[in-house]
Order: C-alpha cells, then sequence, then structure tokens
C-alpha cells in the first residue's frame, strides 16, 4: 500500500525522504509554505534535484504539497483573493519543477456571504491559475472539508460545482479526507456508509477524480461538522472503521497521508505499523 504522512522540508526536501523511510512511509506529504502565514523557502534547483533521485532510489512513490491555510480563494477581500491566486500558480509551478505529485489545496470559505459567491470566487481565481500554469508532474486536488463554518467542501456537490465552472479540466482531482467526511455525515465506521460515499462521489465527479486521502480519525462524532483529527484507532472511526476504509475496494489503492497530531513525526511510525497490520491482502 501507499502510505506516508505530513513531514517537514524546512531541512530540506531530501531530509523528508529520510523521515518518510524511517517511519516505514512510501509516501509523504509537507507544507509548501509557513501553513499559518505564507512566507516560502527558496528552495535551490540543486535541493529539487537531489531530492528526485532520492525518491526514486528509496521508493518514494507519492509527495503531496499542501498549501498553507491563510490561502482562501473565497475570500471577498482583494488583496487576500489576489495572493491566494499568485501563492497557489507560483507553488504549482515551483513543485512540478521537483516533481511532486500532487498539491491539496482547502477550498476556501466564504466568511458569510453565501456558498454561491464563494464559489464563484474560487472559479474565478482557479480559472486564472489553470490558464496560466503548464505543468504536467503536479496535478492540483480540492480537498473534501468538514464544513466547519462557512468553509466550502463539505458537501461534494460544491466541489461539482466548481468542476462544472472550470469545464472539468484534466490537471485536477480531488483528496478526501476521512476525519472531514466523517464530520460531515458520511459514516465510515459501517461498510454500507463507505459503499454510499463511493456512489456519491462517482455520480458527482466520477472516481478518477480521486486521487488520495488524508487518512485520520476523528475526535468529534458523525456529521459534528467539526474538523478535530485525532490519531489513527483513537477516536470515533477507530480501529475497525479505518480497517474497513483501507480495505475497500474503492479506496484501498489510494496513497493515505496521516495528518494526525503528533509531538514528533516519528509518532507516526506507530500508526503507520497499525495501518499495515488491519491491511488484508
Ligand atoms: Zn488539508
Amino acid at each position: 500500500m501507499i502510505i506516508g504522512a505530513h513531514l517537514s522540508i524546512a531541512k530540506g526536501m531530501s531530509k523528508a525522504v529520510d523521515q518518510a523511510r524511517g517511519i516505514d512511509g512510501n509516501a509523504f506529504q509537507f507544507f509548501t509554505r509557513n501553513p499559518r502565514g505564507g512566507k516560502a523557502r527558496a528552495i535551490p534547483r540543486a535541493e529539487m534535484e537531489e531530492f528526485r533521485q532520492r525518491r526514486l532510489l528509496d521508493g518514494v512513490k507519492c509527495v503531496v504539497g499542501h498549501m498553507p491555510y491563510t490561502i482562501n480563494l473565497a475570500t471577498n477581500r482583494p488583496d487576500i483573493h489576489e495572493f491566494g491566486k499568485m501563492t497557489l500558480l507560483a507553488d504549482l509551478e515551483r513543485f512540478n519543477e521537483a516533481g511532486v505529485e500532487y498539491l491539496v489545496l482547502h477550498p476556501g470559505s466564504h466568511l458569510g456571504d453565501g456558498g454561491r459567491a464563494g464559489i464563484e470566487r474560487i472559479i474565478d481565481a482557479l480559472t486564472y491559475v489553470l490558464s496560466r500554469y503548464q505543468g504536467e508532474n503536479t496535478l492540483l486536488l480540492l480537498e473534501t472539508m468538514a464544513g466547519q463554518g462557512t468553509e466550502i467542501g463539505g458537501d461534494l456537490w460544491e466541489i461539482k460545482e466548481i468542476f462544472v465552472g472550470l469545464g472539468w479540466p484534466q490537471n485536477m482531482g480531488i483528496c478526501l479526507d476521512s476525519c472531514h467526511l466523517f464530520a460531515a455525515g458520511h459514516d465510515l465506521t459501517q461498510t454500507a456508509g463507505i459503499d454510499h460515499l463511493v456512489d456519491e462521489l462517482d455520480r458527482s465527479l466520477g472516481l478518477d477524480r480521486v486521487k488520495m486521502m488524508h487518512l485520520n480519525d476523528s475526535k468529534k462524532g458523525l456529521g459534528s461538522g467539526a474538523d478535530r483529527h485525532a490519531k489513527i484507532g483513537q477516536g470515533v472511526l477507530g480501529v475497525e472503521g479505518i480497517g474497513k476504509i483501507v480495505n475497500h475496494p474503492a479506496l484501498r489503492d489510494l496513497p493515505f497521508i496521516l495528518e494526525t497530531p503528533v509531538a514528533d513525526y516519528q509518532e507516526y511510525a506507530e500508526e503507520i505499523r497499525l495501518v499495515r497490520q488491519l491491511r488484508t491482502a
């Protein structure tokens, strides 16, 4: 299976490859820049080149960049909207050069203006970005959200609206998040609930648009709307729920990335071992 965790590239992209292998992962995710600010570390070309070779040698099959939380393409603030567009385009271009497979983005929050207005602003921003981005390595993925507050993307049909508005671009897909989906009302503790989700994904977006999953347990209950990640097996999804998710025929081949609360990345090793144990042949 393809599995890994959210790591840091602050000390170099190859350092994250070492860390991924150290926790028995063959994938990893990282923040493209400061998650709560937006300042980026310039990554020298030599570092990218070394990373491309190292990941091949070490069998790292999937590498994912995550955009900072401060990017909000659904905002009515022109400065923030503009910053989001520029930052997204810049990060797609630089991580395309590093050969990163996916770049994950939270669709955005409308902050009280209503979903329709928010979706229009997201479409507007992504039209700008995707008409300029020429890369072929990195796909842009919209993440399914818990639907907390005025967040867009708690409902799969909102994400579909964005794809429709953009004319179904080829270089775009979606990233599932097991905690967010559960909080948004999809009962992933039951096989019937997962079947229902898969069916809805297929009808709204098409299963081939689903490229990966953030594998997180949830601190809060089904339909809570609260985005609170728990460690694998220690939340409401539990060991059984996580086992059903990672073995479901429609989901099992997705790359799984853990974003569970840890004090140190090495704690992911135990969670990855647990998920590997839950996986049946
Ligand atoms: Zn996310």
